[in-house]
This record gives structure tokens, C-alpha cells and sequence, in this order.
């Protein structure tokens, strides 16, 4: 829905308190409702979420609600993510050298509205990534993001080591004046976290834990094997964020402290006269389950909460990545940690993925970890898909993939009792009482797909299925209780 001709100016202008509200000028969503103004936008995402707009203008006050929502994106819903609403989930695509058709890719974005996917990121790392953004913000309604990092190889055509700080910042301004609503930036990947980072590698060569183990050079603690066969507690992964790899690797060669850290007020100003979110990417999250909640991820979220607090003080609206692989026991006590280093800012999660041995249906492995983490209060879900770890995802994978992560979302939003949640079950479960086949369709999460499942073996058993015939519970129960025979032949 596009703003209000009136609500929202590129430039500062002085606001007039005695004004009608949707008279007032301002900045970003936040600095709206910080002044007490309910924006269309806050009207909108209000009303998907069931709760009355001046909640939702203190839960964006307050930066534990975000609504994405970048002036130049004019055919964007807006939408809230907030750990106590409607768990949201994003769908990354984007054209890589290997696979560049941008018909494909824009066939993906179709497909992942089509499912109602909330957001979407670009990812793009090859050909006119400026062209294919600006097409998606033309017509997309779906939340935008990107990474803007990765685009800076493609867009100066130059060798890491020779971009600029200067250059770093640029990349993300044209991305902000393109219409994307939400940037990752790895700013916590500072020279500290990298250093950090390298002392507990010296420790352990990334090869193995000493605490049970070791018998080497590292913090073990006891004498033997470690999980891995190696010396000391570093990472079996190292970094496996691809914008958090490029970082380190950047500073590593030049010697400088990470641009977006050290200018982060430079960046602000960006996010701010655009209302751009920023979403604090997680360069050191972990790549497999026994790098989970180790120092280097701990001491980033502390980081990123410092710069969340930054972020708020210019009223540009955060959210906070997160993991990324972890086992189950240790996802719900994650998500507390974030919400109180990181002053309960919104959560997004990339999974969890919950074990690392299933290339082929990591979209299972993160939907299980996604429930969890969106039952604990994360509010924002980025989907995976069976390619992951394998190639780029095709149209099926991203249509598995969304589909998994709506569950994961749907799962995590009974446990929250998040208005509306329960309604759709309920729906559903009623048709199933009245053996409602047509009703059962429609209210499923993927309905194409129940009805090709069924009609694939139809039974001959009126109203009943072919798992139990003439046994059919339902069936036999609607039967009994309205007064006839049950012959269950
Ligand atoms: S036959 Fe069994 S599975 Fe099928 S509708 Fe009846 S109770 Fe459900």
C-alpha cells in the first residue's frame, strides 16, 4: 500500500504537533511512533495482525516491532514483524554466476507470493543485480531485502581488497534509493570479533573440542580425543556467512576496521531518509551444530545490541539475525539470550537448522529448529530449502521450502497464541469432523497438493479415505452419534 502523499518526505521538515496526525512529517515508521502518529502502514499491518494500530505504534516505539517499509517501495504491503505477532517467513533468490536467468528468478517471485511468503531477498551475485531490483520494487509486494555486500563485487567489478569504504557505503545507499526495505549489514564483524575469532582458532585449529579431549595445545581440559579428533575448541566451520566471510576477509587484507562499524553513523543517516530497516547481520553465526553458542556468536550479539540501541537513537527500526545451525536444546535458550542483550528487538532466523546430516531436506531440519525458535519468541523465519548446502534452489524447492517454513511460522504461532492462529486449525479440523474433503482443501497449508494427494487412490468407501476404509473414525463417530448402524464392512 503506498503511503500517505503527505506522511513521509525524503528531506526533514518541521513537524507542526497541532497538525492532524496524517498531516505530520517524519522520517522512518519508528520516529512516527515515537510522536504518537499512527501510520497507514501501522493501519494496514495492524489489521493482518488482529490487534488494535496504537498497539502496534508502541511495539514500533519501543523497536520491538518493525514494519519494513522503504519510501521507494510503492507496491510493498506493509507488514509487522514483532516476536509476539504472526511469526513472518522470507523466501532469499537471486541470480548466482552458475544459474543467471532472471526469467527463473522472477518466476520464483511469483511463486513465493504466490504462497504468501512475507518478505523476499535479493540475493543476486551476478549480472544487472540493479535492473532485477528495481523490477522487484516496482511490482512486488512482498517485503524487500538484500545484502549489500554481495552486490558490491558485482556492481564496481573489482577485487575485494580494492573497495573503499567510501565505495562499502555507496552500494548501500543505491540499494536503500532502489526501494529495499530491509538491508543485512554484518556490522558486528568487527576487528575485535575477528580477532576474537583468530585467538580461539590459535587454540584449536578449528579441528576439534579439548573439553573432552584434546591432549594437544588448546583449553582442553582432560586428556584425549576431542568431538573431532582435534586440539582445542575452535570451530569445526570457521565463519559461514557469506557477507561476514567477505568482512573478515576485507579487513584482513587491508588492515581497516569494518566500514559499516566504524561509520555506522554514516550508515544510520542512510536507513533513516530512506525508513530502510536494518537487519543486523550475523557474521558468526554458527555453520554446524558444535559451533553453536560458542564466544565468537555470544560476543557478536552483545555487539549487535549496542548498535541496535545506536540504531534507535536515530529512529531507524532493527532487526537481529540469528542462527544458522543449533541443536534443539540450546534453541529456545538463544532466543532469550537475544532478547535481552538485544533489548528485544526483533529476531530473525536463518533456520535453526537442528542437525547437520540431511543435505536433501534441510527444510525439514530448519522448519523443526523455526518452530522452536518461533514458539520462543523469534519473530521471522528465513525459509530453507532441500538445495540447501547443494546448489541453487529451483521453483519446486523454493515452493518446499516456503511451505516448511509456514508450518515452522504456523507451529510457533499456536504456542504464542497469536490472535488467529488457532482459527485455521480449528477450520481445518471441523472439516475434517464432517469429512469435508473440499473444505479440508481449502483450509490447508498447501491445498493443491492435499487435493493431489487424495485424488491420486479415491475410496470406494463414501466420504471415507483410503488409510482406513471402512474403519473411517469420523465416518463411523458422525454416524453413531446421529443414531445408525456402524457396520465398518
Ligand atoms: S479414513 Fe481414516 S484417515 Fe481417512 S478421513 Fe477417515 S479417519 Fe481420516
Amino acid at each position: 500500500m503506498p503511503r500517505m502523499p503527505n506522511e513521509t518526505q525524503p528531506n526533514d521538515t518541521q513537524l507542526n504537533d497541532t497538525q492532524p496526525n496524517k498531516t505530520l512529517s517524519y522520517k522512518t515508521q519508528m520516529e512516527a511512533a515515537r510522536r504518537g502518529i499512527v501510520t497507514c502502514e501501522m493501519e494496514t499491518a495492524a489489521r493482518d495482525e488482529r490487534v488494535p494500530a496504537e498497539e502496534l505504534m508502541r511495539m514500533v516505539a519501543s523497536g520491538h516491532a518493525v514494519i519494513p517499509s522503504n519510501i521507494n517501495h510503492k507496491s510493498g504491503r506493509p507488514r509487522a514483524i514483532c516476536g509476539t505477532l504472526k511469526t513472518k517467513i522470507n523466501v532469499n533468490l537471486g541470480a548466482s554466476a552458475d544459474c543467471h536467468n532472471t526469467d527463473v528468478e522472477m518466476a520464483k517471485v511469483r511463486k513465493a507470493e504466490s504462497l504468501g511468503a512475507d518478505a523476499i531477498m535479493d540475493l543476486s551475485t551476478f549480472g544487472d543485480t540493479r535492473a532485477f531490483r528495481r523490477e522487484l520494487a516496482a511490482g512486488c509486494g512482498a517485503a524487500l531485502g538484500s545484502v549489500p555486500i554481495y552486490d558490491a563485487l558485482v556492481y564496481y567489478d573489482k577485487d575485494l581488497a580494492d573497495i573503499s569504504p567510501d565505495e562499502w557505503l555507496d552500494v548501500v545507499r543505491i540499494h536503500a534509493e532502489d526501494g529495499i526495505d530491509f538491508l543485512t549489514i554484518h556490522a558486528g564483524m568487527n576487528r575485535a570479533a575477528a580477532a576474537r575469532f583468530k585467538r580461539a582458532r590459535g587454540h584449536g585449529g578449528g579441528n576439534g573440542r579439548g573439553y573432552n579431549g584434546g591432549g594437544g595445545n588448546g583449553y582442553g581440559c582432560s586428556s584425549g580425543s576431542g568431538h573431532s579428533g582435534g586440539n582445542g575448541r575452535g570451530r569445526i566451520t570457521n565463519i559461514v556467512s557469506r557477507g561476514g566471510s567477505l568482512m573478515y576477509a576485507w579487513m584482513e587484507m587491508t588492515g581497516r576496521e569494518n566500514p559499516f562499524y566504524e561509520r555506522f553513523d554514516d550508515l544510520l543517516d542512510i536507513c533513516r531518509a530512506y525508513d530502510v530497516t536494518l537487519s543486523l547481520g550475523d557474521a558468526c553465526r554458527p555453520g554446524c551444530v558444535s559451533d553453536a553458542s560458542d564466544a565468537a556468536q555470544t560476543d557478536e550479539m552483545i555487539t549487535l545490541g549496542e548498535l541496535a540501541l545506536r540504531a534507535w537513537d536515530k529512529d531507524v527500526q532493527v532487526i537481529i539475525e540469528g542462527p544458522g545451525h543449533m541443536p534443539i536444546d540450546q534453541i529456545a535458550a538463544n532466543v532469550q539470550l537475544q532478547k535481552t542483550l538485544c533489548h528485544g528487538a526483533p529476531y530473525y532466523v536463518l533456520g535453526p537448522l537442528v542437525t547437520d546430516v540431511a543435505p536433501g531436506y534441510d527444510h525439514i531440519t530448519s522448519a523443526i529448529g523455526g518452530a522452536i525458535a518461533a514458539a520462543s519468541g523469534a519473530a521471522f523465519l528465513c525459509y530453507v530449502t532441500p538445495a540447501e548446502h547443494l546448489r541453487l534452489p529451483d521453483e519446486q524447492d523454493v515452493h518446499d521450502g516456503i511451505i516448511a517454513a509456514k508450518i515452522a511460522a504456523h507451529a510457533g504461532d499456536l504456542a504464542k497464541k497469536v490472535p488467529g492462529a488457532y482459527e485455521w486449525d480449528d477450520n481445518i479440523s471441523r472439516a475434517r469432523q464432517e469429512v469435508n474433503w473440499e473444505a479440508m482443501f481449502a483450509h490447508a497449508i498447501d491445498p493443491a497438493k492435499a487435493k493431489k494427494v487424495h485424488d491420486e487412490a479415491p475410496s470406494k468407501i463414501a466420504g471415507a479415505c483410503t488409510m482406513c476404509g471402512h474403519m473411517c473414525a469420523m465416518r463411523n463417530m458422525n454416524k453413531i452419534l446421529n443414531g445408525e448402524q456402524v457396520t465398518a464392512r
